[in-house]
């Protein structure tokens, strides 16, 4: 036996979260068990804890998009038992059993290595999170390498930044050189934000509101997490040439723009999807966290809670009042 949140949703009881005593012969059909050591609250988990959106797409589930662990047992060639491992997204915690457990069974294709520098604790302080953070970046980096546009030569504007995409995003790029201008709704929290790096601090206000089609040029590159006005407002304030990387919709799943900015400017919008990318993908974003990412911020920007407590989480992130990240000991 072990213990795990288990999501139920019945016609009598409705949608309802506990912490059970979970048998191992009811995990998953996969090629590997994970003994999770670690996991994380995402934005998403906060979905899934409270059932506010549909992100659970089959009952009974065991939330949790993220985990970290070791092998327990293999039928897979790439895993042997004792191996360090990560799982993020592929469906974890949404139409598969996920993180927030003890136990997994997953398939191997799924799982990453981890990456030599890093702990398991410290990869779910990045988690899903993180890692798209990455991904963001690294959309921006190849961006910026095709422009020839060097680090240093303008501003990078992170939206929703006192999260955890947006606070993991501000402490890479501002470890690449850039000038990172810090969008957040909480300007109690500038210290913290430029302990992590940002350059300057702004009020979301600012960029929430609708705004013009086209506005002053500011931004070489942009990483939101916001979605709504603010992705339209930043893409109207890129500069020629600029991109904008587009993964989350904390404001909203709307993008009321216009084409003048990708006509007029030639800013390019790039998606960003970690849920369903690619392997080499996955791999070469861990890889430049480990190298990139300065210990000492994750750990000002994580806060640990146990595995008993993950759920109550789920709303506080929801209404946008966790800052950074979370990680969940769940042994
Ligand atoms: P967090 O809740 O940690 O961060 C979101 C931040 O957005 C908040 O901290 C807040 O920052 C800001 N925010 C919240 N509400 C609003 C609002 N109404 N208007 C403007 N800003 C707001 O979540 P995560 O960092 O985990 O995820 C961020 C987003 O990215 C989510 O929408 C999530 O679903 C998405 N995501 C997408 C992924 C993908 O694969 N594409 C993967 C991971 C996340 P502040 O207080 O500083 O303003």
């Amino acid at each position: 036996m072990f213990k795990a949140w288990k999501i139920t949703k019945t016609d009598a009881e409705g949608y309802r979260c506990a912490l059970v005593d979970v048998d191992e012969g009811e995990l998953p059909e996969g090629d590997v068990t994970v003994q999770v050591e670690w996991s994380t609250v995402n934005y998403k988990d906060g979905l899934a804890f409270t059932g506010r959106s549909p992100v659970v797409r089959q009952f009974p589930m065991v939330p949790g998009i993220d985990l970290a662990g070791t092998v327990a047992a293999s039928r897979h060639p790439r895993w042997r038992v004792g191996d360090r491992v990560i799982l993020n997204g592929w469906g974890a915690g949404e139409t598969w059993w996920g993180g927030m457990a003890q136990k997994a069974c997953v398939r191997g294709d799924w799982l990453v290595a981890l990456p030599p520098g890093l702990t398991t604790r410290q990869a779910m302080a990045i988690g899903t999170a993180g890692y798209t953070a990455m991904l963001c970046v690294q959309a921006l980096q190849r961006h910026w390498a095709e422009a020839g546009v060097a680090a240093g030569s303008g501003e990078v504007l992170v939206t929703g930044a006192g999260g955890g995409v947006g606070s993991v995003a501000v402490a890479l790029l501002a470890a690449l050189g850039h000038a990172v201008v810090a969008s957040t709704g909480r300007p109690q929290e500038a210290d913290y934000l430029k302990a992590l790096g940002a350059a300057e601090v702004i009020e979301r206000q600012t960029l929430a509101a609708p705004g013009k089609p086209l506005q002053k040029e500011r931004w070489i590159g942009v990483v939101d997490a916001v979605g709504s006005h603010t992705l339209a407002n930043a893409c109207a304030s890129t500069r020629y040439g600029g991109a904008v990387t587009a993964c989350g919709l904390a404001q909203g799943m709307d993008l009321p723009t216009t084409v003048a900015p990708f006509i007029l400017r030639g800013v390019t919008l790039y998606g960003i999807d970690s849920v369903m990318a690619p392997l080499h993908r996955r791999e070469a974003a861990w890889a430049q966290l480990d190298a990139l990412l300065d210990r000492r911020r994750l750990d000002q920007m994580t806060r640990e809670v146990p595995l008993a407590e993950a759920a109550a989480l789920g709303s506080q992130i929801l209404a946008g009042q966790v800052r950074g990240r979370v990680v969940v000991n769940v042994s």
